[in-house]
């Protein structure tokens, strides 16, 4: 199990993503603005149907072949 940070402790957990954040420059838990479609589902999405909201500095990302479910 992937402990959690403190900043996305308040967040849903069960939308919370591995993302990279252009603005903090580095992976980052995220939440995804909607509830986890699954793993496939997210992959394949065009972009911009998804965002994840950084949980540090609010930059949401839409680069969602990036990302990966925080477990
Ligand atoms: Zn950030």
């Amino acid at each position: 199990m992937t402990v959690t940070p403190k900043y996305a402790q308040r967040a849903n957990p069960d939308r919370l993503l591995h993302i990279l954040c252009r603005d903090c420059g580095k992976n980052v838990i995220g939440e995804l603005d909607q509830d986890y479609p699954g793993k496939e589902e997210l992959k394949k999405a065009e972009m911009f149907k998804y965002g994840a909201k950084c949980l540090r500095c609010g930059y949401v990302a839409r680069d969602n072949y990036n990302w990966y479910r925080h477990r």
